[in-house]
């Protein structure tokens, strides 16, 4: 079937094309129902990516109905909704071996479902086996899409020791640190601490549960600001926002005996300073996250299923797949949190046009 895709022919520069989307063995053809923005494809699109070699298409959150399937596929049928994670580990590499898939190695564009800004998207067949459920009926688009940064975040939250911890910050107000915020709320921290910009995100980063939400840009000196406000220290510092500066700043504010987990990835070669005696006497524990497990996305799934979390706070607007360039300037300039590409396209027809397939009957 042909469909378009948007396509970032170089930095800056994105088109939207007409390809043939064709399921190979095993493999699915989802018609997207909602994709959604997420920093990854905003880097992208600024300055590239070492693992997307372009032209490379652009989106990997997303929410859709099968509408072509491979050969060997039993589980799905056509008509099937399903909520998808983009990747899954081969179960055959050395880490895989050892446990560790969230760092399977080969995890890269060309094995992951990649390029949900369009109106098909083909799963490779290991994803299919492994990453894709079935979407409940009525489950809002907004929530289904964000199966991937969820999986994300609970990896991260699984990596925490919260046990008695009462008092944690989240430095970062981005969709991430947003949806750290849910979870520890919903994990029962009492205190959640936010420490971010933009009003947008932190009104969301209230709404979330956040207890106190500390605006930057009213602060002149952060460090003196928290330490007032928090003598006794913070238990534990999350950070999400990937820049050397505040990764530093994580591992002055937490307290003696505190942890930190860097979540946010700086760019590449990146260092910084680490005051071996704070680590050492304060007996700090310093932690790194990165993506997720199988296990992790089921979790994930079970808290969109249950309708757990708000989540829809994160998604500042949808619009449809032909406002794709829009969408991608206005979130450059700081305009919404995430938006939701997909919407109903002004110029299509309006009527329902999915056809409508019997659920639960045998071919
Ligand atoms: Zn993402
Ligand atoms: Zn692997």
């Amino acid at each position: 079937m042909r469909g378009r895709q948007a396509v970032l022919l170089e930095p800056g520069r994105l088109e939207l094309r007409e390809v043939e989307f064709e399921p190979g063995p095993g493999e699915l053809i989802l018609k997207i129902d909602l994709a959604m923005t997420c920093g990854t494809d905003l880097k992208t699109y600024r300055r590239g990516h070492p693992k997307l070699p372009m032209p490379t298409p652009l989106g990997h959150e997303f929410t859709g109905t099968v509408a072509a399937l491979g050969a060997g596929v039993t589980r799905f049928r056509e008509g099937d909704e399903v909520l998808a994670a983009p990747s899954a580990p081969c179960a055959e590499c050395p880490p895989c071996r050892r446990g560790l898939e969230n760092l399977c190695e080969n995890i890269n564009g060309r094995t992951m479902a990649w390029g949900a800004f369009a109106d098909y998207l083909r799963i490779p067949a290991h994803v299919v086996a492994r990453n894709v459920y079935p979407r409940p009926r009525g489950l809002d688009l907004r929530h289904a899409a964000l199966l991937e940064p969820l999986s994300c975040v609970v990896a991260g939250v699984e990596r925490l020791d919260l046990i008695g911890k009462d008092r944690v910050m989240v430095m970062g107000a981005g969709p991430i640190g947003l949806l750290y915020v849910s979870l520890l709320k919903r994990r029962g921290v009492p205190e959640v601490i936010v420490l971010g910009k933009r009003e947008e995100r932190l009104a969301a980063a209230r709404t979330l549960g956040a207890d106190q939400v500390w605006d930057l840009a009213q602060l002149d000196d952060p460090d003196a600001f928290i330490r007032e406000q928090v003598p006794e220290g913070l238990c534990t510092v999350v950070e999400c926002v990937g820049r050397p500066e505040a990764w530093s700043q994580a591992m002055r504010l937490v307290r003696k005996g505190g942890e930190v987990l860097f979540y946010g990835g700086c760019a590449k070669g990146a260092e910084v300073p680490l005051d071996t005696h704070r680590v050492h006497y304060d007996a700090l524990t310093l932690k790194g996250a990165f993506h997720f497990t199988p296990s992790d996305v089921r979790i994930a799934l079970d808290l969109i299923v249950r309708r757990e979390l708000p989540l829809d706070v994160l998604v500042s607007d949808v619009v449809p797949l032909a406002r794709v360039q829009e969408a991608i300037d206005r979130l450059l300039n700081g305009q919404a949190i995430k938006i939701g590409i997909g919407g109903p396209d002004p110029a299509a027809p309006t009527a329902p046009t999915a056809p409508t397939a019997p659920r639960g009957v045998s071919p």
